[in-house]
């Protein structure tokens, strides 16, 4: 059976792979942080702790999206029982 050895250390066992360049990496290179190589991908302009921006952004359009929609279906059920209540 073929087994996978680190890319940096010959004689250790690779645990996973790089999730960046895709080379065997053993526990000593794997960075948990971001499943990249620590010595070769593991600085290269990948930021594993960026910023929520995008996500709290895509959020409040969600949670302003469903006020609009509540406050319709209020308005709506509002008027259908000014209509119910009219006859
Ligand atoms: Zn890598
Ligand atoms: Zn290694």
């Amino acid at each position: 059976m073929d087994v996978y050895r680190c890319m940096n250390h010959p004689e250790a066992p690779a645990i996973g792979q790089c999730r960046r360049c895709g080379k065997p990496i053993c526990n000593d290179c794997y960075n948990l942080d971001n499943g990249c190589c620590r010595y070769r991908c593991g600085e290269i302009g990948y930021a594993p702790h960026t910023p929520h921006r995008p996500k709290s952004a895509f959020w409040s359009v969600i949670v302003s999206l469903l006020a609009i929609l509540g406050g319709l279906a209020v308005l709506l059920l509002a008027i259908c029982g000014a209509m119910l209540f009219s006859y």
